[in-house]
């Protein structure tokens, strides 16, 4: 829990680190360390709110929001202005009551950010999408079918709750999808655990009909060892990807998140009409795979891993193969780097080695889940981000890669992804 005293980062960073756009230093900042809500954050309710669209990602277990903030926190915010003028900035909400963030009405009744109860910037929360408001042949609401993230950019299909990885000898150590899972249905959240082709094309009918925000989709949900509905991993996700982009082709720009596959089911992925393949290698260090990932170690292992990624390029082209690491994890203690310059030099000899291949990968922000073995630990410290902004930055450029496909404007001030600010730094 973070209680000690937090000093306003843009006067920490803003000479070392000029050559970074300054909202991302909030943005950081706020996603390793979650953000908190007056209860006068919620009076007006017409805004979209958090639909727990994989992991909680919150910093504390549901049961110990007083506010319910599970409920009423908005799935993002977005900040401007302020005695910094930044620009507008879409940050992904991470519940901590305890955090030196925090989001209140003002004196003059506008909703702002505040650190350690200093005015910050002025704050918006998402609108509701069109199509959350019609009525559906569907006994869940819409938005847990098929939500949408990114201030509505991306619609988010969780079409399995769990991961076959369980246990903390086998699920990747910073990942709580089990234990949101439990603690979604204990709260009462209405949660599919395998939602069916029915539910989501029925879904997807009303986005295609009354929405015009969202331009891409990502299908996920956690990794099948065995089978699940008697499938394997390939089959069962593809039945998915293969039904959306028969019903609505070209919707959208189409995604997938799965383990690493070998060609030969990746080139069955791309018959079926996937464009963008996300084979999270999670973490680089060969030393800390094993450890952070111990049930990937076990089923795949880290050699095979790299191997269908780079072999994945191949089949979808390199710009469109995006795997994600989980920046910050590999200094998660007792194990994990401690020196944040150590850490990034880690991180980027991977992004060196597929950078150099033609493969971008693209990072989300730790941030260390309750429930998770990791969960104890501290979160990396913010500068350890801005270092690898920038490392991600110059390496981007070294090898001329294009914008990532499927991630919305580049740029600060444009930028969508809320999850890491890896798509403020690149350029407009
Ligand atoms: S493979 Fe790892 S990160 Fe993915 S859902 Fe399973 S435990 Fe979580």
């Amino acid at each position: 829990m973070i209680t000690k005293v937090h000093d306003d980062p843009y006067l920490l960073w803003q000479e070392k680190y000029s050559d970074l756009p300054f909202e991302v230093v909030y943005k950081q900042d706020i996603l390793r360390l979650g953000i908190a809500f007056d209860e006068n954050s919620f009076t007006d309710t017409d805004y979209k709110k958090k639909d727990y669209f994989i992991f909680t990602f919150d910093r504390v277990p549901l049961e110990s929001m007083r506010l319910g903030e599970n409920w009423k926190a908005p799935e993002e915010i977005r900040i401007s202005g302020g005695p910094h003028g930044l620009l507008p900035t879409v940050i992904s909400v991470r519940i901590n009551p305890e955090s030196p963030y925090k989001v209140g009405v003002n004196e003059e009744g506008i909703l702002s950010l505040f650190l350690n109860g200093s005015y910050i910037a002025n704050v918006l929360f998402p609108p509701i999408p069109e199509y959350y408001n019609h009525d559906y042949n569907l006994d869940k609401p819409v938005g847990e079918i098929a939500p949408a993230i990114e201030w509505g950019y991306l619609l988010y299909l969780t079409v399995f709750r769990n991961c076959q990885y369980f246990g903390k000898d086998e699920e990747c150590q910073y990942c709580d999808i089990n234990h949101n899972w439990r603690q979604q249905k204990r709260s009462g959240r209405p949660y599919t655990g395998v939602k069916s082709i029915e539910q989501l094309l029925e879904a997807l009918s009303g986005v295609d009909k009354f929405d015009t925000t969202a331009k891409a989709y990502t299908l996920t949900g956690g990794s099948v060892l065995t089978s699940l509905k008697g499938m394997n991993e390939v089959d069962f996700y593809l039945q998915y990807a293969e039904a959306i982009n028969k019903k609505f082709p070209s919707r959208w720009i189409s995604k997938i998140v799965t383990q690493a596959w070998e060609k030969e089911d990746c080139q069955k992925a791309k018959d079926v009409g996937v464009q963008i393949y996300h084979p999270n290698y999670e973490v680089w260090s060969p030393e800390l795979f094993p450890k952070i990932c111990p049930g990937k170690e076990r089923f795949i292992g880290r050699d095979t891993w790299i191997r269908r990624i780079v072999e994945s390029a191949k089949v979808f082209g390199g710009e469109n193969v995006i795997p994600n690491f989980v920046a910050g994890v590999e200094m998660a203690q007792p194990y994990g780097f401690t020196d944040f310059k150590e850490a990034v030099d880690s991180s980027s000899e991977g992004l060196e080695y597929f950078m150099s291949q033609g493969i971008a990968p693209r990072f989300t922000t730790w941030c260390p889940e309750p429930y998770t073995p990791l969960g104890s630990s501290e979160p990396a410290p913010v500068e350890y981000y801005l270092y690898l902004l920038q490392r991600y930055r110059d390496i981007h450029a070294k090898y001329a890669l294009p914008t990532p496909p499927g991630y919305g404007p580049p740029g600060a001030g444009n930028a969508v992804f809320s999850v890491s600010a890896f798509m403020d730094v690149l350029p407009a």
